[in-house]
């Protein structure tokens, strides 16, 4: 083994939550699966060739380079949508290869036309609506003028789609926000529309929104976290379960894909008083059984977690003492029985019938499940299980 952890990807649980989801929202909206950040941590390797083998043909990235591994992993010439950064030297790769991206400045949407022009083909454009989120899109007074340059150009632009992002659409107190939104794009769809220019969807919905507001459902929903078994927050998890019916006891419907382990690297017997790592944030107060774990924060383990996280071996959970290292932690394992180098150990994950979830990792720092899934390294290594 050259590696210190690893990480398991596990196939039922994906195909639980792409069943899940796509029943929920319905079989004529397309599922665009979001696969930004490495997949949110997974891979996008991994998720890819999965969420294609069962049925998935439209992924989003964030960016060009992602755009690029996308490519690699496809097999079935599944859509791959840029929701964000390519430069304009990429442009020419993107329109070449049937990529589509966002265009949310005229600068892009220029430049999208010329290497249509030059490849003597159409670029295929997602034209993004500033509806109030206020990061990137269109204003609606630049929409008169947009509308003519695309339909000018319509010879060498192929309109994939109209969408806008919300600001928050997983938290009640965003509601108004969020509202407004919807009705400034729709005034500003409705503008589109009537100018003759023609398009082929309606996209604006995350997880978060697709779960919570179904007419922000439309032609296609961009989907990243939930598919990943993880609601945006706990709110959406309460609005979902709040809608099952006929059930004394909600459940999850959705599972979680990714586990997290690594084993014993050592251990030690440390007498009572003595600091234990760097500084002094541990000192023990008895005798102590300590296990070292060849997990850090450059595996990306919060140092914040530094007396306060927790890892399981044995099926217990044991507590992190002292501060997080760059490459490992010591746990503190006195009160298991029988600890023996190399003994499995869960950072996220299910051992012997207990569970280490994203979430209550995430709860013991500012970090979002989003945060702390894609601050996973790429070189840890990524197996699919079943
Ligand atoms: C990340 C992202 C999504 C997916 O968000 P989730 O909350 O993970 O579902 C959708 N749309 C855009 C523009 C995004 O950047």
């Amino acid at each position: 083994m050259f590696h210190s952890s690893y990480i398991e990807i596990s196939e039922s649980a994906l195909k639980n939550n792409l069943d899940y989801l796509r029943n929920r929202f319905g079989g004529d909206v397309i599922f665009s699966s979001v696969i930004k950040g490495n997949a949110y941590g997974h891979g996008i390797e991994n998720i890819l060739p999965l969420a294609e083998k069962y049925g998935v043909n439209h992924f989003s990235v964030f960016s060009a380079n992602e755009a690029l591994k996308a490519l690699k992993y496809r097999t079935n010439g599944s859509e791959i949508m840029i929701m964000g950064m390519i430069d304009n030297e990429q442009v020419e790769w993107a329109v070449e290869n049937g990529i589509s991206f966002y265009v949310f400045e005229k600068d892009r949407l220029n430049s999208a036309i010329e290497n249509a022009k030059r490849l003597k083909t159409k670029a295929k454009i997602h034209v993004e609506l500033e509806t109030g989120m206020y990061r990137t899109g269109f204003e609606e007074s630049e929409l008169d003028e947009i509308n003519e340059i695309i339909k000018k150009n319509t010879e060498f632009l192929s309109v994939e789609g109209i969408c806008t992002h919300f600001a928050g659409a997983e938290s009640i107190s965003n509601y108004l926000r969020v509202k407004n939104q919807m009705k400034l794009y729709s005034r500003m769809v409705r503008k589109i529309q009537k100018s003759g220019l023609i398009f082929k969807k309606c996209h604006v919905a995350c997880s978060a929104a697709a779960i919570r507001y179904k007419r922000t459902l439309m032609d296609m929903v961009r989907i990243g976290i939930a598919q990943y078994g993880m609601w945006p927050n706990r709110e959406t998890f309460m609005h979902d379960v709040s809608e099952q019916e006929g059930d004394e006891y909600a459940v999850d419907p959705l599972n979680r894909v990714i586990s997290w382990k690594t084993n014993v690297m050592s251990l030690k017997e440390i007498p009572a008083n003595r600091f234990v790592g760097y500084g002094t944030s541990y000192l023990t107060n008895t005798k102590t059984t300590i296990a070292t774990v060849p997990v850090g924060y450059v595996h990306g383990f919060n140092r914040n977690l530094s007396n306060l996280g927790k890892v399981m071996i044995h099926g217990k959970h044991v507590p992190v003492i002292g501060l997080v290292n760059m490459n490992m932690m010591v746990v503190d394992v006195t009160n298991l029985e029988n600890v023996q180098k190399g003994d499995e150990v869960v950072i996220i994950g299910n051992q012997d019938g207990n569970e280490l979830s994203v979430s209550s990792f995430s709860e013991l720092t500012n970090y979002l499940n989003y945060e702390t899934l894609a601050r996973l390294p790429e070189v840890i290594p990524r197996f699919v299980v079943d």
